[in-house]
This record gives C-alpha cells, sequence and structure tokens, in this order.
C-alpha cells in the first residue's frame, strides 16, 4: 500500500532525495567514499555547501548583502541566538505571539534586553493572526512566526513596519515567494521543508551584523560563522547535504513559484473538503488558514480515534493533532503530493458515509 506521511516534522521529503542522499551515504559522486566519512573541508563538501548557500539565494531571491549560514543547534538555538546578536540589554524589541513556538521565542529573548509583545492570540488558543497593531517607535526589531506549525495559522500578508522583521520560517520556508528584503533576519529548522533535522538556516542583512556590544560567546556569535563560511566548527554534514538536494529538487520542479502553485492547490482542495463535509470543522479564522499545517477537528469527538484508524488503513499516516489543539493536522509540506492529499479527503468522504 502507497504510504501518505502527513507528519509535522521531521517530515517527509522527495522519494528522489531520499534516494539520492542514500546513494550519497553508500558512495559520494562515485567516490567510493561515504558523505558520513569525508572531511567537512575536502572538495566535494565543499561544493555540496556551497551549492547549498547558491540554491537558497536562488531559490529566494536573496540579495547580495545578506549572508547565509547553515548552522546547529535548531531553530530553538536562533530563538536566543538572534536575541543576543541583535538586542542590546538596553533596547527594546517587539515580538508577536502568534503560538507555542513564538512564546518560546519570546521566553528565551527576554533575559537579553526589553521584550515587548504587541500583540498575542493566545486568547483564542492561537486561532487567528492578530491584526492592527503598531510596532513601537523604538524597537529595533519586530520578531514573528510566519507559520505556526502547532495552530495551522500562517500570515499570508507580513506586517507593514518600518523595522526589519525578524522571522521564524521554520514551517514555511521554501513554500512560496517572500520579500527577502523587508526582513532583517530570517532562520527555519531544515526538519520541515529543507531537508533532515539538524542544520537551521539563517538569512542575515550586512548591517545587523557585528552590531553587538555584548560579550558573545564565539559559537554564539553571527560574525563568526559568516568569517569562516559556516565552518566555525564541523558542519551538520548529512543535513546540509540532504537540505541541498531537496533545494535542488525545487529547482527542478519549477522553482518556488511553482512549488507555491501546487501547495496553494492542496490547501485548497483539503479546506474544501473540511467545509463540505458534516463531520468535521476547521479550527483556525478561515482568512489565516495555513497551507503547510491543516488543522481541523470531528464535530463528534467519540469518532476521532475511528477517522485515525481509518486514515492509516488507507496509507494516510501522522494526522493526528497536537496535544494542545486536538483533533487532526496534516501537514501537506512541498514534498506532500496532490495524490496524497486527495486520499485523504476521500478517506475523509467515506467516513462520512458510513458515519454521518
Ligand atoms: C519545529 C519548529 C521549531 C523548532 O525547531 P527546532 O529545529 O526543533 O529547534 C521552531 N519554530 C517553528 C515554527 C517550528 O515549526
Amino acid at each position: 500500500m502507497k504510504i501518505y506521511n502527513f507528519s509535522p516534522g521531521p517530515s517527509i521529503l522527495p522519494k528522489e532525495v531520499f534516494e539520492q542522499a542514500a546513494q550519497g551515504v553508500l558512495n559520494l559522486n562515485g567516490s567510493g567514499l561515504s558523505i558520513l566519512e569525508i572531511s567537512h573541508r575536502s572538495r566535494d563538501f565543499t561544493e555540496i555547501i556551497t551549492k547549498a548557500r547558491d540554491l537558497v539565494r536562488e531559490l529566494l531571491d536573496v540579495p547580495k548583502n545578506y549572508h547565509i549560514l547553515f548552522l546547529s543547534g535548531g531553530a530553538s538555538t536562533q530563538f536566543l541566538m538572534s536575541a543576543m546578536n541583535l538586542l542590546p540589554s538596553n533596547g527594546t524589541a517587539a515580538y508577536l505571539d502568534t503560538g507555542s513556538w513564538s512564546s518560546k521565542a519570546i521566553k528565551e529573548a527576554k533575559p537579553y534586553g526589553n521584550v515587548d509583545v504587541i500583540a498575542s492570540s493566545k486568547d483564542r488558543n492561537y486561532a487567528y493572526i492578530p491584526k492592527g497593531y503598531k510596532a513601537p517607535s523604538e524597537a529595533l526589531y519586530l520578531h514573528l512566526t510566519s507559520n505556526n506549525t502547532i495552530s495551522g495559522t500562517q500570515f499570508h500578508e507580513f506586517p507593514e513596519v518600518n523595522i526589519p522583521l525578524v522571522c521564524d520560517m521554520s514551517s514555511d520556508i521554501f513554500s512560496r515567494p517572500v520579500d527577502v528584503k523587508r526582513f532583517g533576519l530570517i532562520y527555519a529548522g531544515a526538519q520541515k521543508n529543507m531537508g533532515p533535522a539538524g542544520t537551521t538556516v539563517v538569512i542575515i542583512h550586512d548591517e545587523l551584523v557585528g552590531q553587538s556590544e555584548r560579550i558573545l560567546p564565539t559559537i554564539m556569535d553571527y560574525q563568526t560563522h559568516i568569517d569562516k563560511d559556516s565552518m566555525f566548527n564541523t558542519p551538520p554534514v548529512f543535513p546540509i547535504y540532504g537540505s541541498m538536494l531537496t533545494m535542488q529538487w525545487i529547482k527542478d520542479n519549477g522553482g518556488i513559484a511553482a512549488a507555491a502553485e501546487r501547495n496553494e492547490k492542496k490547501a485548497s482542495t483539503l479546506y474544501a473538503e473540511i467545509d463540505r463535509n458534516s463531520l468535521f470543522d476547521g479550527v483556525v479564522d478561515k482568512e489565516d488558514r495555513s497551507k503547510m499545517n491543516v488543522t481541523f477537528v470531528m464535530r463528534d469527538v467519540a469518532n476521532e480515534a475511528a477517522f485515525i484508524d481509518a486514515a492509516s488503513e488507507a496509507g494516510c499516516m501522522s494526522i493526528k493533532g497536537h496535544r494542545s489543539v486536538g483533533g487532526f493536522r496534516a501537514s501537506i509540506y512541498n514534498a506532500m503530493t496532490l495524490e496524497g492529499v486527495e486520499k485523504l479527503v476521500y478517506v475523509m468522504q467515506e467516513f462520512e458515509r458510513a458515519n454521518g
């Protein structure tokens, strides 16, 4: 039976990428050596990380005055590293609280300066994206989470403010075009839409680097990683390799615009069924629905376990919702096919026929 994996992360990658990555583990580029055993300073690996960097620049159209880094420690390390580098102890940064991940970013930034949470959607369990706020004029940057992986909301417009945006794009990077010029710093853990878990891409504007008066541990200073081309310490070689292959796959399949079109189609197909089907309800405000993580519940909660069983029997895996939201979450990242989404829709329709 064909398996469709709706896991929120680590999540599916294109089948071609799994095959190429497996080949690289066994015999990289016909060298007789594994990607796992060669020096990170070897020519083969240098070519891989250079290509990965070039692909980020090309796919997202990153201007020349931005640096692109591949770090480790996950997006979770960026929660504090961004504040350590960008927020002086007497400075203010504005934050939007749109879910569990942004709350964590807020918590981790607080020790470093004044963190001003200018809007939050916590009052409705993060079921919407706040609007109509203003960033205080003294704020140095505005931090936001572009896609809220757990509750299933997404910014479809980025805030119009005249300070740099600092953005956690872990769960929707490469899913749609973004105007990088509006951001001072973008970071994303690989394991949702970019590659295997273990590396985090950081895209940072030149002017934000090296401004900190704080004494930073060497490894926590963006300048270190810029100076060393992301090789200050041994980089996560396999996750970078897998990310490079995934980005190449995106490029070979029409680039970001084509990916966005496929994602649009998948999301609208699934949401249309949620809205049509008498057994299910969406969780979040329609205008803020995520195109990556689709959250929904069953009107009759007693039937939820049976639906998860029916989905698994049809090959649709990992659709259980996060414990803080309940119900279901179907993560439909770039590598999920429309066929997979249509299969889940079919299971929903069959379930309605049997139980409606
Ligand atoms: C998964 C996720 C994280 C955490 O990433 P790690 O790489 O595990 O630290 C942070 N932010 C968002 C939006 C996520 O989806």
